[in-house]
């Protein structure tokens, strides 16, 4: 879709949204913690759902990302993988899998480029946890569910941590 490529190409409107959103689903945490995971969600999914997948094709992984990825959605790859790109990104930067469309991670590193988190282009994301897919990512994030949250901060982010 050419408005959601041009919103990302230029990610920064996405980042101020993003960093106007975020203290706002802090405070909704008390609310969603009397609610729990699956009943907030289910309050939530409605907004979040839609309004995601017009701006990033957003999969519902519930455990989002996209402050990591230059504002683009790892799971749009079609190999669905959170550290990218993989081995087999072709010459004129087309994936392997499906060669109409552009590498996702290759677009993701040059968007990272035009945010405020540049440093992340080397943070390793752990696996999804897919027990979390179709939640809504504004809940686990305020809950503290979300894989960044529960605790593999103390794991190794980027790769010159366990290359050094
Ligand atoms: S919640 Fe998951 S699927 Fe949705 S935009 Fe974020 S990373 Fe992509």
């Amino acid at each position: 879709m050419a408005f959601r490529t041009r919103l990302q190409d230029r990610p920064l409107l996405l980042v101020y949204a993003w960093k106007a959103t975020e203290p706002l689903l802090q405070l909704l945490r008390t609310p969603f913690e009397r609610l729990g995971l699956e009943r907030a969600s289910r309050w939530v999914k409605p907004v979040e759902k839609p309004l995601k997948r017009l701006l990033f094709d957003c999969q519902m992984c519930g455990q989002c990302v996209l402050h990591y990825t230059g504002m683009t959605c790892p799971m749009t790859c079609p190999k669905q993988i959170r550290n990218g790109p993989c081995g087999g990104v072709q010459m004129d930067g087309k994936c392997e899998i499906d060669p109409t469309m552009d590498c996702v991670w290759l677009q993701a590193l040059e968007r990272l480029q035009r945010t405020p988190w540049t440093e992340e282009g080397l943070r390793l994301n752990p696996p999804v946890d897919w027990r979390l897919e179709d939640c809504a990512s504004w809940v686990t994030l305020a809950l503290g569910r979300d894989q960044i949250a529960i605790g593999t901060e103390s794991e190794p982010r980027y790769a010159s941590e366990v290359f050094d």
